[in-house]
């Protein structure tokens, strides 16, 4: 996927994204970092076709995506959104099978290979056992794996994902991101994302886009856009960069400025 030049805003005068030009690499994990408001969930609705550039283009495999058809985009990409609400007495395999929507006519059952995609994407996330169960009476951490197991249904070759970790406790948060990483290593797919902790960011990323401000400030592998220098930009923080043989590079954050 490439973005040119991108120009977006909700409203007239003022850009939420200013001239973004990035590109994201197939088969990596490309986390989007920054500040609060800094157009990190806007560039992803960029990439999927829900916010329109008023100029530049973004590009997937060649096309703009603005010229998919919404069924064409998605069977190439799934989106799991920030906050996400079901139906309230919808069991987890009613809603995993909504991914299928993109592959079957319309008011057809569903097939071998959609009943397969379902089995698939139940088995990965860990809920085999718990298909019949509400939503309504899972935990935040487990209805998370169900909304992921629903874009997995899709059988996208790109997967994004929108803040999956927040609201999550630390247990869920580093299983849902071992998840994400078997999914690209094991499966292959494409993953960007947006994470707020940096130190998660760092460690399951090849790439990372710092948006502030709307503006893409740096692009590239997580030890060259983390360092102190560009933390004190970027955040107004003062950090020290360290390294752990277990899990490589981090940082701890030593106060603001
Ligand atoms: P982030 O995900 O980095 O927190 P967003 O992309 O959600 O940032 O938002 C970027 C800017 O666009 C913010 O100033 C936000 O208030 C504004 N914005 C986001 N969504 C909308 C919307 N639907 N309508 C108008 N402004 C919006
Ligand atoms: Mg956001």
């Amino acid at each position: 996927m490439e973005l040119n030049r991108v120009t977006f805003a909700y409203k007239e005068k003022s850009h939420t994204l200013h001239e973004v030009t990035a590109s994201i690499e197939q088969g990596k994990i490309t986390t989007i970092i920054g500040p609060n408001g800094s157009g990190k969930s806007t560039l992803l609705g960029v990439l999927s076709r829900h916010c329109l550039p008023q100029s530049g283009e973004a590009v997937l495999d060649g096309k703009a995506i603005p010229a998919y058809k919404p069924r064409e985009l998605a069977r190439k990409l799934a989106v799991v959104h920030q906050q996400n609400e079901a139906p309230s007495d919808i069991t987890v395999e009613k809603l995993v099978a909504f991914g299928r929507l993109p592959h079957r006519k319309m008011w057809t059952p569903g097939g071998e290979e959609d009943d397969a995609a379902i089995e698939w994407a139940l088995e990965l996330t860990g809920l085999s056992g718990r298909r019949e169960q509400r939503l309504t009476e899972m935990s935040g951490g487990e209805r998370q794996r169900v909304w992921i197991a629903m874009a997995l249904a899709q059988r996208t070759p790109i997967l994004f994902l929108d803040e999956p970790t927040t609201f999550l406790d630390m247990f869920y948060q580093y299983e849902l991101l071992e998840l994400i990483r078997r999914l690209n290593v094991e499966h292959g797919l494409t993953i960007v994302m947006v994470l707020h902790d940096l130190n998660q960011a760092i460690r399951y990323s090849d790439r990372l886009l710092v948006m502030k401000e709307g503006k893409l400030l740096l692009q590239g592998p997580p030890e060259f856009v983390v360092t102190e220098h560009t933390m004190k930009e970027i955040y107004g923080i003062e950090v020290a960069i360290r390294s752990d043989e277990r899990t490589g590079m981090y940082m701890v954050p030593i106060g603001v400025k």
